[in-house]
């Protein structure tokens, strides 16, 4: 509640509109217990008096009656009036919605079809037929606005309920066996309650408005009873010879219905669940960099990562991600990271090409260069004609990494485009060239295809096609083949071979399967709690691991026809990042853990071909 309220007061006009509000709403609440005068005693005598004369702040109107005095108890009814319509069109607006989006088929066709005849009808003209058929009054008023209302709260919320009805932990509540009334109270409501909300901020205005409106045409409130649009109706025969009886209440159905809809405005952002979690901006182009310390000098590798720090500040959290981490490749290299779930493998591969998303990723230090060139502090422009053209990505899920509604030759074409003036003729012929390249088969029909008609093998192999379309210096590919079977990911992994030993692509493998970088890779860095914990060539990282988590790590892996032996789970879980212990990461969970290992800094030890980061290495290096 403190965090909604924190976001919207840094709006400022959210902020305006707050304030002004409640000066109001605390006017009107107290204009029982101020001395003013009766709104509705009449003294003739006195009529049009102009505002600050003696007795009568804003003068009075053409009866002679006190403007302040009616001008409060007015503007109390009409909040009233304006606000209980919106309670009674939202909360029955809403149920009309909830139950036609969650039963869908014949209820909601019947249902919806009923509220499309009302929205047909020029509402105001509604209105008025209502109050005419009702007979005039403010609690007609009332219902006339709140009915004709009523088919916007329905369509708003029909259309969130269909979506969510949908949902897994709809299903997920079904096969508990919950009913319907429990499942929409307990599941859905919840879930569209900060849509009425928003839907409800965002109409106050607009329906005391429209009461106002009917009063002005004498269908409202009845004399002598004042509200705005009554007042302002009583004064229209007198707005050119006593304007101030109609300014007055004009202003304050500006001041309510601005401060209404500017706050309206800002709770709709704060309650956007997209611009919650950072800061009420939206991530920006590349991550942040706020570099603290030196940077470390070039290198002759083509992609050094070197001693790379980036962070994610949430609130006053810190999260330490990735907390100095030093890879690199040659050209026609592969590396291979691995390590487990959240050690940081991600985080460290979008850093390179700034695309740790912005609040709240920060990099807080190290130095990123590719052919010798820092990419972190470089300009936009130049990490933008890198990214997908020099530096290439392959990304785990390729579903969403297509767009859905694009043909993938369509989409491997605009991926060459974004970085190469080529005509469309021949960026089409690369692209089936491409997906023969990635033995996709039947290419010249396959690059018509929609994401949707691939298998995922296939969307995965279109991926790749991609990373591989503008020819790439180096490809990082993170956990690119998790989601395949085994058959496409051996098929997967032997192209990328070919490709490296071929075009001398360079290649950072993100993995937390030994087999694949036992096959593919020449090197291996072996990632936890967001640290390099021990780097070597393969064969000698596999046979003779230095770290003792390395070592749990591979005896965790099954043998295949290696015999029946007990797997050594790893005890304990890896530390939260944003609490990381002292010394060692890994020493809670480790057997061979001393004192040491717990209090000082354990710095990686060894050169740039083969180091740990242990006191106690199982092997010496
Ligand atoms: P993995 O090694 O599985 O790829 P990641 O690099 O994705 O792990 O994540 C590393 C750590 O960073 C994890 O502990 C994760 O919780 C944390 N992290 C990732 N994204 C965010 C974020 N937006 N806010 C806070 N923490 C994050
Ligand atoms: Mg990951």
């Amino acid at each position: 509640m403190t965090a909604f309220l924190k976001l919207l007061f840094r709006n400022r006009l959210a902020a305006l509109g707050a304030v002004v509000l409640s000066a109001v709403l605390i006017l009107v609440l107290l204009t029982p217990v101020l001395p003013l005068q009766n709104p509705d005693i009449t003294a003739t005598a006195d009529r049009f008096q102009k505002p600050f004369t003696e007795g009568h702040l804003l003068g009075t109107d053409h009866l002679g009656r006190d403007l302040l005095s009616r001008l409060l108890h007015g503007t109390r009814l009409s909040l009233a009036v304006g606000i209980a319509a919106a309670l009674i069109a939202a909360t029955i607006g809403s149920a009309i919605g909830i139950v036609a989006g969650y039963f869908g088929g014949r209820a909601d066709n019947i249902i919806m079809r009923g509220v499309d005849m009302l929205m047909a009808f020029p509402y105001i003209l509604l209105a008025l037929v209502i109050v005419a058929a009702l007979g005039p009054g403010l609690m007609n008023a009332l219902i006339a606005v709140a009915a004709v209302n009523v088919p916007f709260f329905a369509r708003n919320i029909r259309g969130i309920t269909v979506g969510l009805a949908g949902r897994e932990f709809i299903d997920a509540a079904r096969l508990a066996g919950m009913g319907h009334i429990r499942i929409i109270l307990t599941e859905l409501l919840p879930n569209v309650l900060p849509v009425i909300i928003i839907a409800m901020s965002t109409t106050v205005g607009w329906m005391i408005l429209e009461t106002a409106g009917l009063s002005f045409l004498g269908l409202g409130s009845q004399p002598p009873q004042a509200d705005l649009g009554s007042m302002l109706g009583e004064a229209r025969s007198a707005l050119i010879s006593h304007p101030h009886t109609s300014v007055v209440p004009g202003i304050m159905i500006f001041l309510i219905v601005m401060s209404i809809n500017l706050l309206g405005d800002g709770v709709r952002d704060a309650l956007d669940p997209r611009l919650r979690s950072g800061a009420l901006s939206r991530p920006r182009a590349m991550t942040l960099v706020e570099r603290k310390g030196e940077v470390p000098a070039p290198t002759d590798d083509l992609l050094a990562i070197q001693d790379l720090q980036t962070q994610f500040h949430v609130g006053d959290r810190v999260y330490r991600a990735v907390g100095g981490v030093s890879l690199s490749v040659k050209a026609g290299e592969c590396l291979g990271v691995i390590g487990e779930s959240g050690s940081g493998k991600s985080v460290t591969a979008l850093s390179v090409m700034g695309l740790v998303a912005s609040p709240p990723g920060v990099i807080t230090g190290g130095a990123v260069r590719f052919q010798g060139e820092d990419l972190i502090g470089a300009s936009y422009e130049s990490l933008r004609q890198k990214r997908g053209d020099r530096v290439a990505y392959i990304f785990q899920d390729p579903l969403s990494t297509l767009h859905p509604l694009y043909r993938v030759g369509r989409q491997l074409s605009e991926a060459i485009q974004s970085h190469h003036d080529i005509p469309t003729a021949e960026t089409q012929a690369r692209a089936v060239q491409l997906l023969r390249d990635v033995r996709i088969p039947n290419a010249e029909a396959r690059v018509d295809n929609y994401p949707h008609e691939l298998s995922g093998g296939m969307r995965q192999r279109v991926g790749i096609a991609m990373a591989l379309a503008n020819e790439p210096d180096v490809i990082i590919a993170d956990e690119p083949t998790t989601a395949l079977d085994v058959t496409v990911q051996a098929q997967i992994l032997s192209l990328l071979d070919d490709l490296q030993r071929e075009r001398g692509l360079a290649i950072i493998f993100i993995t937390h399967d030994f087999g694949v970088v036992a096959q593919l890779c020449d090197r291996i860095a072996v990632m936890y709690a967001g640290r390099i914990v021990e780097e070597g060539p393969t064969p000698s990282v596999l046979e003779a691991p230095a770290h003792p988590y390395t070592k749990r790590l591979i005896a965790c892996v099954p043998e295949l026809g290696g015999g029946q032996r007990a797997l050594a789970a790893i005890p304990g879980l890896p530390p939260l990042v944003d609490d990381l212990p002292p010394g060692c990461a890994f020493a809670s969970r480790c057997e061979k853990a001393q004192e040491t290992c717990r209090t000082g800094e354990v710095m990686l030890k060894g050169d740039a071909s083969r180091a740990v980061r242990c006191h106690y290495p199982e092997e010496a290096i």
